[in-house]
């Protein structure tokens, strides 16, 4: 397994809509345990694989979220099929550093899709984990986080991301 790189807002490929996948083979198995390894090193608690930089629709998440416990699971091609209620809590994410608002969100969702062994998976979710899942199938479609903010608050967010990685590449020297 590895560790990959995760890919910042600025780089095209979350802004596209990935790929549906139709042939599970062994390379998306190791993409799988690579964006596994790369989400708990960061650290985080979910990650899309155009974060890494592949424009195809497979998501990680860890179920342990919240708890001591890891508990990982892939989903292939995931779909949201049912939404229910509301939460707002402050959500980040991996390819906007250091970068945290209040977003509203769904606060029970159930998504679908396959496993690694091309079986049917479906995942009933609450709390963060939903809030999880609905992040990470934003990503699938080319969605960040702020675009759920006004214009307003998006722009401030931005000036502070790019302060931000200005101050990253200054550390680096
Ligand atoms: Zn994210």
């Amino acid at each position: 397994m590895s560790i990959l790189k995760i890919v910042n807002c600025l780089d095209p490929v979350l802004r596209k809509a990935c790929k549906e996948i139709e042939n599970i083979d062994g390379e998306l198995s190791t993409l799988s345990q690579d964006m596994i390894e790369t989400m708990y090193a960061a650290p985080g608690a979910g990650l899309a694989a155009n974060q890494v930089g592949v424009s195809s629709q497979i998501i990680v998440v860890d179920r342990g979220i919240g708890t001591e416990k890891k508990d990982p699971i892939t989903i292939i091609n995931p779909k949201i099929t049912a939404m229910e209620e509301e939460q707002i809590g402050e959500e980040g994410c991996l390819s906007i550093p250091d970068i945290f608002a209040e977003i509203k969100r769904a606060n029970r969702v159930e998504m679908k899709g396959v496993d690694l062994d091309g079986n049917d998976v479906r995942l009933e979710s609450e709390g963060y984990l939903a809030r999880a899942l609905q992040h990470e199938m934003d990503h699938l479609e080319g969605i960040l986080f702020w675009d759920k903010l006004s214009q307003v608050k998006r722009g401030i967010l931005k000036r502070r991301f790019k302060k931000r990685l200005k101050e990253m590449k200054g550390d680096s020297k």
